[in-house]
């Protein structure tokens, strides 16, 4: 089993107790701050149960003595039903603010604990572990009835899709099965993302397979992708004023394109969790996050050459 978040971080490494970092608190994540993306929320409707006993399983694995559901407040159907269902528990729900991102590990751990992760650390530094609803379903699946991680939910969605919708997708399906299953693409389709609009990767090709990490597939129109031209930037600051984690993607991705690693790491390219933030709101249109992707390989591959 993996973390059905995105991440597909081996769910096993996260529930593994250690000695020297004791689990306070257990957060389940059901924070789906992309725009497009319900397959959590859908999962959370209508399989709530699951979601609370795999938080359970969760709780007695990492030996937390709290478990707390995280919901964003603009989806009071799944509180109800994840709250329904915890009922007697112990299990707790709580509503976050609707905002983007509100789902990633270090913006939850602040969120719900106060507590910030450090930077290279984990929410294990700070007491806590971090699971999504969907691996908390699965969890329950695994553990109650015997059954391996073989489907997940995935959201096909997007103005470019005939019939959006949350599919129960085999693991191994094409996208292009998917795409066809709702209904194929409008004519004004014009670019296919893995995932959300925020953090997705454009793909080339739909035959490309569901894997346990797909939450989403979004197809954009023409309209929705349209871009003016790249231009210098602007040195306005929109970027260091929206990013969440208060990193100035500017610097780091000019230090990218010029491959200086050490200036992107000097400025913590690490730190950047790729939300998208940044080159949403850019006037000139830098392609900050895909720079910094590309900062992140070259930093990966200095240092494979460094150990060599
Ligand atoms: S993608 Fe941009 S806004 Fe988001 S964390 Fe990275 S630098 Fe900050
Ligand atoms: S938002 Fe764009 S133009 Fe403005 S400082 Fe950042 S990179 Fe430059």
């Amino acid at each position: 089993m993996v973390g059905l978040g995105g991440a597909a971080f081996p769910t096993h490494v996260k529930l593994t107790r250690n000695a020297q970092k004791p689990i306070e608190t257990l957060l389940i994540n059901g924070c789906e701050c992309e725009p497009y993306l319900t397959a959590d929320y859908a999962l959370m409707v209508r399989a709530a149960g699951a979601v609370v006993t795999g938080s359970l399983l969760g709780q007695r694995a990492t030996g937390a003595s709290e478990v707390v559901v995280c919901i964003e407040d603009n989806k009071p159907k799944a509180m109800e039903a994840i709250g329904r269902a915890a009922k007697g528990t112990g299990v707790r729900v709580q509503a976050l603010k609707t905002k983007y991102p509100q789902g990633g590990e270090r913006q939850l751990t602040v969120a719900v604990l106060g507590k910030e992760v450090p930077t290279g650390g984990l929410p294990l530094d700070i007491g806590a572990v971090v699971l999504n609803v969907g691996t908390a379903a699965a969890l329950a699946r695994a553990v109650v009835r015997g059954r391996p991680l073989t489907h997940r939910v995935v959201t096909v969605s997007g103005r470019g899709i005939r019939e959006p919708r949350n599919v129960l997708a085999p693991i191994g399906a094409s996208y292009r099965e998917l795409v066809e299953f709702c209904g194929g693409m409008t004519e004004d389709a014009a670019r296919v993302v893995a995932g959300g609009p925020m953090m997705g990767f454009t793909i080339g090709s739909l035959d490309v397979p569901v894997t346990k990490g797909t939450s989403g597939l979004t197809v954009l129109t023409r309209e929705e992708v349209r871009r003016s031209e790249e231009t210098a930037c602007l040195r306005c600051g929109r970027c260091v004023d929206v990013c969440p984690l208060n990193l100035v993607a500017t610097k780091i991705a000019l230090a990218a394109k010029t491959e200086n690693v050490e200036v992107a790491e000097r400025y913590h390219i690490s730190a950047c969790v790729e939300c998208g933030c940044c080159a949403y709101v850019c006037p000139a249109s830098i392609p900050l996050v895909q720079l910094i992707r590309l900062g992140k390989v070259l930093r990966q591959r200095a240092q494979a050459a460094k150990g060599s």
